[in-house]
């Protein structure tokens, strides 16, 4: 009996020794349960708890919790007291013992422990049971209560939906619970729960117990040292902590950044305060030779060749951070000379940027090829010696200053610049020499034999030759857009602007003046017209016959004038886009049956040509002004008849594409290539060799008309001819009217 009671007592004390947080409940009753089936002569063991899972009682088990009381039956039977210890008994037991769980006034659970042997649970043995029980009642107990500080205190529980990663750690840094946000640590919340807060961020539980009242700590985090959050926390009780992680890095800055310097050729590190690497990204293999992970976990400290230097520039990354050059001493006894920026990075961290130092080798490479590159480049590149004096220049440092190459090569450069731009060449060199490359300089040279300054961007390089010596410096310079450029520029856009404007009201005041003149021109010459009327008629006493005559040719005349007037008038309103046009459905097969078409149709056959109409079978309506329309259908006839002396006039009318296509086509004179082109010109009219020019020939007008009224109606018109066999005449009108944009 010694032997079990002990073993009951050992359990009992491990139970109480075990880290109540480190281990769940389920885990704690296994132990128990575990602990007890193990004990010589228990041969099973059944717990089940009630305070939070509620699981289901037997008979027997509900009456000890209820009663508080423990029920033990060491001569098990089919006529024992229960049920449940009668299903015991026709399992092989002979004893059993049921043991409610109360602890701090509260029924946790009950625990029913059988043997297969008799008279098993002695009193000695009950009373250790007990105790072993019971302590496991208050331990669970005890992490209830925790729990509830956890999730009762009343600001946690308002802050914990907050999307903001929070975590509840123990005082060992341990996580006992992390909102759902706590995910934005990299972790999943649910795996948070038991890992120490070390393996979250770069912090120990110390640490975090500094960060009170309110004290905000930036911490990176350990598993990406580009990550860096602000901590703060606050006591819930005296177990437990409720952390709150606030990110302030940009993670978009960050990936923009990483990215950025994997093409950069440096490296960026983190270090912790004693300089070992804990990051590392950029081009570790192109500048320091090693891979990225040969290189964490080292101290840079170790790899450079003046560690008292480096030391120094370490103490100013407390305080901001600076640079300095240094060699580093690689395996395989590589060394590069490198530049080293370091900068503070967190409350515990350093960055640095490690950059090569080849450049002036670079350089060296660019002036041996720079021919080419001086040469094409519209920037002006001035190779000088390391004394300042020229030795090359490109061909747009002579356009932009005004010298030729004897002239320029072998001056002190100094001398090109103007006023105190001379010094200041002068330091930008003596700073080139120290640091390699100055830039971004404003600069005025001045222009060769004048007072004129021409302003400059510029940058002024060291060149080294093969033994890494100076041999001069390299000034590229990009003309700024001065004032004097903008000035020239504005003048040129005003002249031009001024221009246009006096070619437009030029027209328009040609086309108003003709318009003017033509209307003033119509009412004499219709009273020409009319008085010439009255007195052919005799009203004002008899003519003869030769008066008559006369009179008969000052009317025809004024007539013609009066037409002559009209289409001028007809031009000068078309070209000025005052006119507005009638717009119909026009069917054009019923438009050439109009009277001053057919008419015209006569005047040729009296001419002896032969007149043919072909239109084609259902052509659809246009939109158009068939009044207009006429009028270019006249012309174009018209002209055809004029110049036609034997043969034919065909009007051809057809669907082409989203178009009518209208043709006047004749047997006639032709018009050469030449011609063709001015033939749509105002008053151009064709000089036809041995024609003599007919009596009330045109006008010249007619053509521009048409033309007009075409173009007004958004179609083409144009001509194909040969010299002597006759010309075709063409326009379009499309179906969809462009002007009015619907049918
Ligand atoms: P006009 O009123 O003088 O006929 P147009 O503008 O109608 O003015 O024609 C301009 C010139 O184009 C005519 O003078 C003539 O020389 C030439 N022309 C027009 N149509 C034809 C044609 N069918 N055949 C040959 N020449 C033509």
């Amino acid at each position: 009996m010694q032997e079990e009671t002990n073993a009951v007592l050992k359990i009992a004390l491990g139970l109480f020794d075990m880290d109540k947080l480190s281990i769940n409940d389920d885990e704690l009753s296994k132990r128990l349960v575990e602990g007890l089936r193990s004990v010589n002569g228990i041969d099973d063991a059944k717990l089940k708890l009630v305070l939070q899972k509620k699981e289901e009682l037997l008979p027997l088990e509900e009456y000890a919790i209820n009663m508080a009381k423990q029920y033990r039956d060491n001569r098990l039977s089919s006529y024992s007291e229960f049920g449940d210890l009668v299903s015991y008994y026709n399992q092989g037991y002979k004893s059993s013992m049921v043991i409610p769980i109360i602890a701090i006034g509260k029924r946790v659970g009950v625990i029913t422990l059988l043997s297969r042997k008799e008279e098993y649970f002695s009193d000695e043995l009950a009373s250790y049971l007990n105790i072993a029980v019971q302590l496991f009642g208050l331990q669970l107990m005890n992490r209830e209560e925790n729990a509830k500080n956890v999730s009762l205190a009343k600001y946690f529980d308002a802050a914990f939906n907050a999307a903001v990663p929070q975590l509840i750690v123990d005082r060992k840094g341990y996580v006992v619970k992390a909102n759902k946000s706590a995910n934005m640590l990299g972790i999943a919340a649910k795996a948070l729960s038991g890992m120490n807060i070390k393996e979250i961020l770069d912090i120990d539980s110390n640490m975090l117990e500094t960060l009170k009242n309110g004290v905000v700590g930036t911490v990176r985090s350990t598993n990406d040292p580009f990550r860096i959050f602000a901590v703060s926390q606050n006591s819930v009780n005296e177990n437990v902590m409720h952390v709150v992680i606030n990110e302030i890095t940009d993670k978009k800055i960050i990936e923009e950044q990483k990215a950025m310097l994997a093409r950069l050729n440096n490296v960026f590190l983190m270090l912790d305060n004693n300089t070992t690497i804990i990051a590392v990204e950029g081009n570790p293999d192109l500048v320091m030779k090693s891979g990225r992970e040969s290189l964490l976990g080292r101290k840079l400290a170790d790899m450079i060749k003046d560690k008292e230097a480096f030391g120094k520039l370490v103490e100013t990354a407390r305080s901001g951070g600076g640079s300095g050059e240094f060699t580093m001493l690689l395996d395989n006894n590589i060394s590069i000379d490198t530049k080293i920026d370091i900068f503070k990075n967190g409350v515990y961290g350093i960055s640095c940027i490690v950059s090569p130092l080849y450049y002036e080798r670079y350089t060296k490479r660019l002036e041996e090829n720079i021919d080419d590159i001086i040469k094409s480049s519209s920037d002006i590149i001035i190779i000088i010696d390391q004394f300042g004096y020229v030795k090359r220049v490109n061909k747009s440092t002579l356009d932009m200053l005004g010298y030729n190459e004897q002239e320029i090569v072998g001056t002190a450069i100094s001398s090109l610049y103007y006023a105190d731009a001379a010094q200041k060449i002068e330091n930008a060199m003596s700073m080139a020499k120290q640091n390699g490359n100055v830039s971004n300089l404003f600069m005025n040279m001045k222009r060769n034999g004048t007072d004129e300054v021409v302003p400059f961007e510029q940058s002024v390089r060291k060149l080294v030759n093969e033994g890494n010596e100076l041999s001069g410096y390299m000034i590229v310079g990009r003309e700024l857009a001065t004032k004097r450029v903008i000035s020239r520029m504005e003048d040129e856009i005003e002249r031009i602007t001024r221009d246009a404007e006096k070619f437009k009201s030029e027209s328009d005041l040609k086309t108003q003046f003709i318009y003017n003149i033509s209307h003033d021109l119509k009412t004499p010459i219709t009273n020409i017209k009319g008085f010439s009327k009255l007195l052919y008629n005799g009203d004002f006493g008899e003519l003869n016959g030769e008066q008559k005559n006369y009179l008969q040719i000052i009317a025809d005349e004024a007539d013609r004038l009066l037409s002559l007037i009209q289409q001028i008038l007809d031009v000068a309103k078309l070209s000025s886009g005052k006119i507005k046009l009638d717009m119909q459905q026009v069917d054009i097969k019923k438009l050439v049956e109009n009277p001053s078409i057919t008419a015209l149709k006569e005047v040729a056959e009296g001419k002896g040509l032969m007149f043919g109409l072909n239109v084609e079978y259902n052509l659809p309506t246009v939109t158009a002004d068939p009044n207009r329309l006429i009028q270019v259908f006249v012309n174009l006839i018209n002209n055809a008849i004029k110049f036609t002396e034997k043969g034919s006039i065909m009007l051809n009318i057809y669907k082409k594409g989203k178009s009518i296509r209208v043709e006047v086509k004749d047997t006639g004179i032709g018009i050469s290539k030449e011609e063709q082109r001015r033939l749509f010109r105002k008053f151009y009219q064709v000089q036809h060799k041995g024609l003599v020019k007919q009596e009330g020939a045109g006008t010249g007008l007619g053509l521009s008309i048409a033309k007009e009224i075409i173009n007004l109606h958004g179609g083409k018109i144009g001509i194909v001819s040969e010299l002597g066999k006759g010309s075709t005449f063409w326009f379009t009108i499309p179906l969809i009217s462009r002007k009015k944009g619907k049918q």
